[in-house]
């Protein structure tokens, strides 16, 4: 799989679920619908089901769905999702056949391991890869946004049309400039731009020059030679792209607007929490 991986080949390029009845493809967890597993296209969503291995049998019925969640959704954002849901799924109807796995690659369907290894060597290795720093004091949903971000699969307006979800207008909802893309919404962006210069001067740190999420954290992940100190302008930089994030979706889904000098003050905040709380005997200084 890491050969695939490195040759930008990922497990449902080669190989899909092609869903019929539905009892044998798990809802959430198999990249049965847009080429990614529902729990990571909608994860507040996820969160919210009670039975996480549930099939698709169990979720799709002939004359409609059945959920079970521990909460109906209720937020804006779990209700924005629970829309999406229904646009992605919403062609999907169980036949009395079962579900079979076929090859995208090969023309008839067939699994061959000539036509996997053809596509391997004519395919160029992705060059952009950047790993991201896993870091105790982040917590785990805000280590997973920056790796989808950095892969752009977070759902911006252009994510949400390249999934198929009707978007009549992808422009910046904050700027209206250019579409909106997750380069865009954490770096481009006005919004996000008036923000990065006053980050780094809080962090006493002249403003690097960096084009793309990738790049940024490209600087932060070798910055200085002190690793408690690096620790600590990973966790803000992060958190400045967390909250731009969350910013955004407020300004979509509750049509909030708030100024750049709120913005700072939240990232300081989240910050200071996530270091207090999260790392023993130690201070942000
Ligand atoms: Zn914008």
């Amino acid at each position: 799989m890491n050969d695939l991986s490195k040759a930008g080949l990922s497990f449902s390029d080669i190989l899909k679920k092609n869903v019929k009845n539905g009892n044998d493809t798990l809802f959430w967890m198999d990249a049965w619908c847009k080429g990614e597993p529902l729990k990571d296209q909608l994860p507040e969503l996820y969160q919210l089901e009670k039975r996480k291995r549930c099939k698709i049998s169990q979720r799709v019925l002939a004359d409609g769905f059945l959920w079970e969640w521990k909460s109906s959704p209720a937020t804006d954002e779990q209700i924005h999702s629970l829309q999406l849901l229904y646009e992605s799924i919403g062609e999907h109807r169980p036949s009395s056949d079962p579900d079979y796995w076929s090859c995208p690659l090969s023309g008839d369907g067939s699994f061959l391991v000539e036509v996997i290894r053809l596509k391997l060597d004519n395919t160029e290795p992705a060059t952009n890869e950047v790993i991201i720093p896993w870091i105790h004091e982040i917590p785990i949903k805000v280590n997973s946004f920056i790796w989808r971000a950095n892969m752009g699969r977070i759902p911006s307006y252009i994510a949400l049309k390249r999934r198929g979800v009707g978007i009549p207008n992808a422009s910046c909802p904050q700027c209206q400039l250019e579409e909106e893309d997750a380069e865009h919404i954490l770096i481009r962006c006005p919004v996000a731009s008036n923000v990065w210069e006053p980050i780094f001067k809080w962090c006493d740190i002249p403003k690097p020059q960096f084009q793309t999420i990738g790049e940024l954290i490209e600087f932060v992940k070798t910055w200085g030679r002190c690793r408690k100190r690096r620790n600590n302008l990973i966790c803000i930089i992060f958190g400045a792209m967390w909250i731009l994030w969350k910013t955004r979706c407020e300004g979509v889904f509750k049509v909030k607007r708030t100024s750049h000098f709120q913005i700072i003050d939240s990232v300081k905040s989240v910050v200071f929490t996530w270091i207090r709380h999260r790392r023993v005997n130690c201070c942000l200084s």
